[in-house]
């Protein structure tokens, strides 16, 4: 995948900046002159931002270090969640994102595309025992492809109120889409620095000495937004860490759409490990703090 349409050069202005309309946009005042915005970071906050104010008739540059969904975005578990967040600040968010990934999906053909598809979420006990128990007070019985120690399974998403993506995927198909449909234009570069003159922003700068000029800055850089002054005067922002495992099991079709929260309790440790498990129509991948596992074909 090469979107990419610049490499900036020393002292070079980057004008790639233009006015795009597309079909589907419907520009509206203030939009009639559309809004120059640049999003910086490339994961998947940056790209859906670039999207969907590219959609809205904003003309979008889009500044990636590396490359699309190089980092968290591109190996998450790729999990979502209608009412995980109910009662809390995040309530209403999460709703519409779950919903927004069910609608973008049907435009987007995720399925195909990108993995999109509903599952049932089970949490459960695994131990070092040897034989499988399943306790009485258990609401849910196991996938046929769990064949170890397992404890009291409890079904805490179904079909209506949990999914999954395949995070780097989604990501590069919408980023494909808002090039191809709305005119978002890739720039690989550093973001060095944000100019801002009286209050406004004016242009960012990049390592090497490119400039954008701008209307208004998306910053999306993930753990790596603590880096520039500008928020982490004003912000504190800092990353956690977690690993990601990608397995392909032999016979994938075995595999059903389960995924697996674990409380992993060994006989060596205080503290149980909570390992996640998300299968994917491609394969799997397992997660927990400091591990995940996902099991997949090659991508
Ligand atoms: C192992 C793991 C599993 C997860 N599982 C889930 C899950 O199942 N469900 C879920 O909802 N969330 C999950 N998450 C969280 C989710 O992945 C992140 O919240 C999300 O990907 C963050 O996206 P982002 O765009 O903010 O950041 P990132 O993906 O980190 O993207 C930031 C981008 O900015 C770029 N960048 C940095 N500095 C610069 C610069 N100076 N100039 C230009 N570009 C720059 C980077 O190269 C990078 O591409 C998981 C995270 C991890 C690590």
């Amino acid at each position: 995948m090469d979107l990419a349409v610049a490499i900036p050069r020393k002292r070079t202005r980057i004008s790639t900046i233009k006015s795009v309309q597309s079909q589907d946009s419907q520009p509206s005042s203030p939009m009639d002159h559309p809004k120059k915005v640049v999003v910086c970071g490339g994961g998947v906050i940056g790209v859906c931002t670039a999207y969907f104010l590219a959609k809205k008739g904003a003309s979008v540059v889009l500044i990636e270090k590396s490359t699309i969904a190089c980092a968290a975005s591109g190996k998450a578990g790729g999990f979502l969640a209608l009412d995980w967040c109910d009662g809390g600040p995040m309530e209403h968010l999460a709703h519409a994102s779950f919903n927004l990934h069910r609608s973008l999906s049907q435009e987007l053909n995720g399925r195909q595309s990108y993995g999109y598809r509903s599952l049932t979420a089970l949490s459960l006990t695994i131990t070092e025992e040897s034989k499988t128990t399943v306790s009485s007070s258990s609401s849910a019985t196991l996938p046929s492809w769990i064949d170890g120690p397992a404890h009291g399974p409890k079904t805490i998403g179904t079909h209506e109120t949990t999914a999954q993506v395949h995070p780097q995927m989604f990501t590069r198909t919408l980023i494909e889409k808002a090039v191809e449909k709305y005119g978002v234009e890739v720039v690989i570069g550093k973001l060095e620095r944000v100019v801002v003159e009286g209050g406004r922003v004016e242009s960012v700068i990049l390592e090497g000495g490119g400039v954008v000029d701008t209307d208004a800055v998306v910053l999306a850089l993930g753990p790596w937004s603590s880096k520039l002054e500008l928020l982490s005067s004003r912000f504190r922002v800092s990353g956690l860490k977690a690993h990601s495992i990608v397995l392909e099991p032999k016979e994938g079709n075995a595999i059903t759409p389960h995924a697996l929260f674990l409380s992993y309790r060994a006989s060596n440790r205080r503290t149980p490990l909570d390992p996640e498990v998300y299968p994917r129509p491609t394969g799997m991948q397992c997660m927990c703090q400091s591990i995940i596992l996902v099991t997949e074909k090659n991508i």
